[in-house]
């Protein structure tokens, strides 16, 4: 599980974590949804290790990783606007993070193969990442934050930028893909169906703050205040 514990971050006078504590289930898919400017996308940076907290404590599966680089904590990630390696084929920037741990070259290649089939790219190795449609390449980045077995997986709107069709078989892939890796999972976004269709568990940010931490079902049903009921639904 992820623990975090009093986590605060300001910028400047403005105060954009205030004591945050929340833990987030091993194994599951958990959302992170609030509105826009809430603190989601700087609570998933403090996670990955990209930001640090001004205060409070990381913990992820029981190892303290408040001070850890992110490459020593083990997690992939994919933001929204997912730099892809241009002149690169798919196949290698799947490859990205096995090559750079130097690993042997026919373990490299029977791995790249199993992520391609995982996220439906077989036929599309060999291409670049401009030869790709839009869900195809957010399909690549998860494919590549894969690469290296990360034991939590951070997506920062992985979908946003997509139109509504796309989204929704993303997300309903997601769903599967998850299903079958069992990978821990924080995604970030502020659209409350897809949170509600897709998360095991959902935390709620506005403010800086968890308002709300529970199942789909539970926040849906038994909203903790005014906040969480108004920005839950009605939804459409
Ligand atoms: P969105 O849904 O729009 O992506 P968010 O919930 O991800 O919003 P954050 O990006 O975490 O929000 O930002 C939280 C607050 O902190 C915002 O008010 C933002 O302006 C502020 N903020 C974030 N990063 C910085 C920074 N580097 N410098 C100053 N302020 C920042
Ligand atoms: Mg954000």
């Amino acid at each position: 599980s992820i623990e975090i514990s009093h986590v605060g971050k300001r910028f400047g006078d403005f105060v954009a974590l205030d004591n945050v504590s929340v833990s987030i289930p091993s194994g599951r898919l958990t959302a992170l949804l609030g509105p826009s400017g809430g603190g989601k996308s700087t609570l998933l940076r403090i996670i990955a290790g990209l930001e640090h907290a001004d205060t409070g404590r990381i913990e992820i599966d029981g190892v303290d990783a408040t001070r850890l680089p992110p490459q020593k904590r083990n997690v992939g990630f994919v933001f929204q606007h997912y730099a892809a390696f241009k002149h690169l084929s798919v196949r290698r920037n799947v490859a990205f993070g096995l090559e750079i741990r130097k690993r042997p070259k026919d373990e490299i290649d029977r791995r790249v193969d199993e992520l391609l089939a995982l996220v439906h790219l077989q036929q599309f190795g060999e291409r670049l990442p401009a030869q790709l449609s839009g869900g195809q390449r957010q399909r690549m980045a998860l494919a590549r934050a894969l690469a290296v077995e990360p034991t939590v997986l951070l997506l920062d709107e992985p979908f946003g930028a997509l139109d509504a069709k796309v989204r929704k078989e993303l997300r309903d892939w997601l769903r599967r893909l998850h299903d079958e890796v069992h990978v821990t999972t924080v995604f970030v976004t502020h659209d409350q169906a897809e949170a509600l269709e897709v998360a095991d568990e959902i935390v709620v940010i506005n403010d800086g703050r968890v308002e709300q931490t529970g199942s789909p079902d539970d926040l849906y049903d038994r909203p903790a205040n005014e906040f969480v009921m108004r920005f839950l639904g009605p939804v459409t």
